[in-house]
């Protein structure tokens, strides 16, 4: 069986070297040594200012939007997963979805304007499988409308723009370390910014608002992440480098063995570095596509309709909207397994199937 990801597992004696030590400490959670080692280690890997480690990506997005008082409307992309839709819907504001460009899949940065009112707080975009959104346009829309940026970079850890973090982009950006993605601490998450007052913020509202012993700064929540948790993170860091190395190599064998496949895969931002998170693929049709994905069941290889449908016309608390490109690319984008575990044979099998579908 292949599946469409595997967590990545380090050495169980590494790990039971980090569980030893908390269990000497008897320090389980609220922001404990292994924890805040954690957050230094992640920014001197990350070159970023500021960073907090929260229970995860979900909830990082909350705190994000709760950090920057937002209110009213926030344009976001509906070509991402639920929680960047959700999130906006808990924290009680609308989600405005503006259509996504059909080369790079992100946010169409071209069409944000025109859905500004008002009402608009905020641009609330997902670096799409990683890949950046047109940060630039997007901060001088944002500066000449006086709207807050937060973004989703739930797929985007350790990627760079113009040598710059992407994380260092927007007023807050959000990372997962949830089990499936890129690195991980079983669950978690990331809260970056540059301002070093919205960290403040952010800090109160990760442990319930809470500012000494007997104050609060303001409404927050339980937004902290367990030593248990710190401890995977810290394990998995020691294998970055390996874990990039061998999904860049999977990446580059997909490439060259499904060079005759016609399929696109979304455009790059062009000075930005790769991280190799998914292997998505644009299909011909959905048809092909169903086709494709029902074959490879066959032969127990899973793939993922990543993203689909469209946010913009599932969520049944939201009035569905059509938007072209993001109804007609969520229809026909399929990402193939990634993953550290995955071999050059098990990638070559996947093609040719696909390949001989695609020949029939
Ligand atoms: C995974 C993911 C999230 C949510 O992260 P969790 O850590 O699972 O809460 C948010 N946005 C995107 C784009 C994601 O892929």
């Amino acid at each position: 069986m292949i599946p469409i990801t595997k967590p990545f597992l380090p050495p169980i004696d590494e790990y039971k070297s980090y569980v030893d030590s908390i269990w000497e400490r008897q320090w389980l959670t609220n922001m404990g040594p292994l924890s805040s080692d954690l957050e230094m280690k992640i920014k001197d890997h990350l070159e970023v200012n500021h960073l907090l480690f929260v229970t995860n990506g979900t909830i990082a997005l909350q705190i994000a939007i709760k950090a920057l008082d937002l209110s009213g409307e926030i344009i976001t992309t509906p070509f991402s997963f639920v929680a960047t839709s959700s999130s906006i819907v808990w924290e009680g504001c609308s989600p405005i979805f503006v259509d996504i460009d059909s080369k790079s899949l992100n946010i169409d940065a071209n069409k944000i304007e025109a859905a500004i009112t008002e009402r608009t707080s905020a641009i609330l975009a997902t670096h799409v499988y990683g890949n950046p959104c047109d940060v630039m346009m997007i901060e001088e829309i944002a500066s000449r409308n006086n709207l807050k940026v937060i973004y989703d970079g739930a797929h985007a850890f350790g990627v760079k723009v113009n040598g710059r973090s992407i994380f260092e982009y927007g007023d807050i950006s959000t990372c997962s370390l949830h089990a499936t993605k890129l690195f991980h601490s079983t669950e978690g998450g990331l809260l970056i910014t540059s301002n070093p007052e919205i960290l403040k913020r952010m800090a109160y509202i990760r442990n319930f608002g809470i500012s000494g012993f007997d104050s609060f700064a303001e409404l927050g929540i339980n937004g902290k992440n367990s030593e248990l948790h710190a401890a995977m993170g810290l394990v998995n860091m020691k294998y970055l480098k390996m874990i990039h190395e061998k999904r860049k190599i999977i990446t580059e064998a997909y490439d060259e063995k499904l060079k005759t496949l016609k399929a696109f895969k979304p455009k790059w931002h062009a000075n930005a570095t790769l991280n190799y998170a998914y292997y998505p693929i644009v299909l011909e049709s959905e048809q092909f596509l169903l086709d494709v994905k029902t074959m490879l069941e066959q032969h127990e290889i899973f793939t993922r309709r990543y993203f689909y449908p469209s946010l913009a016309n599932a969520l049944p608390y939201l009035p569905p909207i059509s938007l072209e490109n993001t109804d007609n690319i969520s229809k026909k984008v399929l990402c193939l397994p990634l993953y550290y575990d995955l071999t050059l044979e098990e990638v070559n099998l996947i093609c040719r199937l696909i390949l001989r579908a695609q020949n029939n």
